[in-house]
C-alpha cells in the first residue's frame, strides 16, 4: 500500500493507549512540561480496569505517586496514611472513567478517543510518529517520544521490537476473563439460561472451579471474576472466540449464581470486551524473571516496586490458579526499554518480563507506576537529547520524587545492576 497520509497532530510525547499505564504516562510527561497527547482506540481511559469492568485495585505494597493521587482524589476513604501499605478498593468504573476524563484535561493531555494505533512511522531505527485510523479516516501523529501502552506492546510488535508470549515451554498464555457485575435488587429475580449455556451444579464444575467475586461496594453490587477462556487476546481467532465464549459462561454463571447463594440478583453490567490478562511481552534491555520476584531483588534503575503476589490463572483453561506470595522486588527502568529502537518506550503490562514475572507486575497500581516514569524518562530524554537509554537515574528519581513517589527502600549507587 502506497499513500499520503496527512499529519493531523504534533506532540513532544504521544502516548497510545490510555489504561493504567497510559494515563499515567500522560500525566506525567505534561507535568513535566512536554506537549501531551493520547491516542486511545475506545471511548474511554481506564484500559482493563473500566474496559474490561475489572473495577478492584489489587494491593501492591505501596500507594505512591499518581496511583496514590488517583486515590486521594477519587476514593479518598481508601488512601492510607503511608505510601507503603497495601489497599484493595473496589470501585465504580463508570465513575473512574469520568474522573480519569476530567483528570487528563486538568492536566493539559489531548485525548484522541476512537483512535486505534495502526502503525509506527520510523526512520531508520527510530520512531518518530505513529499512523492510527481515527473518526477521520488514516492520520499521522508525529512526536519525539512514543510510550507504548496498549497492553499488548502493538507499537513495539510494528516497530520490529523482538516480543515472547506465554510460557516459556508452549506459548500458552494466562486466560481471558469477561468480569460482569450482578445487583442485589431485595427480591427473587427470574432466572434464565440460553439454549447453549452450561448448567453449572457444583463449584468444581464451574470454569475457575471456584467463586470470586467482590461485594464491597456496600450498594447490592457483586463484580465477578468467574469465567475463564484459553488463548491470547493478541491473537484475531482467538479473541473471536474468547468474546462469545466469555458472554455463554457469563451467563451461565449469572444463572448458576442465583440458583444458589444469590437468588435476589439480577446481571446489572457486562462490559464490551473481554479481559485479556497477557498477551506479547518485549524483549527489552532487562527482563524481569521469576527469581528476581522470589528473591526480592533490588535494582539501582528502579522505577516501580511491587509486592503483589505470583498470579497465574492456568493459560490451559484448567480450573486451578498458581498464587505464590511475595515479599517484594524492584522493576527497572531497562524492562521498558527496547533493545534496538529508539524514540519508544513500552509501559504496563507488555513490558520485558518472564511469563512468570508478568504474572506479579501486571497489576493495575504497578502499571500506572510504570506509566508515570515512562512518560517522566521520555521528557528527559527530549530535554537532554540524549537516547532514552542514556536517560540520568538519579535525575529520573529526582523528578518521579518531585512527583510523589517514594520508593520503600533507598536505592544504593551499584546495587543490583
Ligand atoms: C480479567 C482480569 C482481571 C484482573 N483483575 C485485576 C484486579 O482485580 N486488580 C488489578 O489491579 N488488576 C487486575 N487485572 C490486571 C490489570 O487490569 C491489567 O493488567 C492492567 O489494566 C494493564 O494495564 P495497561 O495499561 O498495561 O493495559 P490495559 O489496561 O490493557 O490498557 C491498554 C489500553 O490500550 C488501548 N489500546 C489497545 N490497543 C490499542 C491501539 N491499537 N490503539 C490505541 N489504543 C489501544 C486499550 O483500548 C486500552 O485502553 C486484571 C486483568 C484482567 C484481564
Amino acid at each position: 500500500m502506497k499513500r499520503t497520509v496527512s499529519v493531523h497532530d504534533t506532540a513532544d510525547v504521544i502516548v497510545v493507549g490510555g489504561g493504567p499505564a497510559g494515563t499515567a504516562a500522560a500525566i506525567s510527561a505534561a507535568r513535566s512540561g512536554k506537549r501531551t497527547i493520547l491516542l486511545e482506540h475506545s471511548a474511554q481511559l481506564g484500559g482493563m480496569g473500566t474496559l474490561g469492568n475489572v473495577s478492584v485495585f489489587m494491593g501492591i505494597g505501596n500507594v505512591t505517586g499518581i496511583y496514590r493521587e488517583i486515590i486521594s482524589e477519587f476514593l479518598p476513604a481508601a488512601l492510607p496514611d503511608s505510601h507503603h501499605e497495601s489497599i484493595w478498593p473496589q470501585y465504580s468504573p463508570f465513575e473512574l472513567r469520568h474522573y480519569l476524563n476530567q483528570k487528563l484535561e486538568k492536566e493539559g493531555v489531548y485525548v484522541y478517543y476512537h483512535t486505534s494505533f495502526v502503525s509506527a512511522m520510523l526512520e531508520g531505527k527510530r520512531v518518530s510518529g505513529v499512523f492510527a485510523n481515527t473518526r477521520e479516516g488514516l492520520k499521522a501523529f508525529a512526536g519525539a517520544v512514543v510510550i507504548d501502552c496498549t497492553g499488548d506492546a502493538r507499537v513495539a510488535v510494528d516497530a520490529g521490537v523482538p516480543t515472547h508470549a506465554g510460557r516459556e515451554e508452549d506459548g500458552l498464555t494466562q486466560p481471558m476473563t469477561l468480569m460482569f457485575m450482578m445487583q442485589d435488587t431485595g427480591k427473587p429475580v427470574a432466572q434464565s439460561l440460553p439454549e447453549d449455556g452450561y448448567r453449572y451444579e457444583s463449584v468444581e464444575e464451574l470454569p475457575q472451579g471456584r467463586h470470586l467475586y467482590w461485594g464491597g461496594m456496600g450498594d447490592g453490587t457483586l463484580l465477578v471474576n468467574m469465567s475463564r477462556v484459553k488463548g491470547n487476546g493478541a491473537k484475531i481467532e482467538d479473541i473471536n472466540y474468547a468474546e462469545k465464549e466469555g458472554l455463554r459462561q457469563v451467563l451461565s454463571i449469572a444463572n448458576y449464581l442465583q440458583r444458589t447463594n444469590h437468588p435476589n440478583h439480577i446481571l446489572s453490567h457486562v462490559p464490551g470486551q473481554i479481559g485479556v490478562r497477557e498477551t506479547n511481552q518485549i524483549e527489552g534491555r532487562y527482563t524481569l524473571t521469576e527469581e528476581d520476584l522470589t528473591s526480592g531483588r533490588r535494582f539501582e534503575d528502579v522505577v516501580a516496586q511491587t509486592n503483589y503476589e505470583i498470579d497465574i490463572h492456568n493459560p490451559t483453561g484448567q480450573a486451578n490458579t498458581d498464587e505464590r506470595k511475595l515479599d517484594g522486588y524492584d522493576i527497572p527502568y531497562r524492562c521498558l526499554l527496547p533493545a534496538e529502537i529508539e524514540g519508544l518506550i513500552v509501559a504496563g503490562r507488555s513490558i520485558s518480563a518472564s511469563h512468570v514475572a508478568m504474572s506479579s507486575m501486571r497489576v493495575q497500581a504497578t502499571c500506572y507506576a510504570l506509566g508515570q516514569a515512562a512518560g517522566i524518562a521520555a521528557a528527559l530524554a527530549i530535554e537532554s537529547g540524549s537516547a532514552l537509554a542514556d536517560v540520568s537515574i538519579p535525575l529520573l528519581h529526582e523528578r518521579l520524587a518531585e512527583q510523589g513517589v517514594v520508593f520503600q527502600k533507598p536505592v544504593k549507587s551499584g546495587e543490583g545492576r
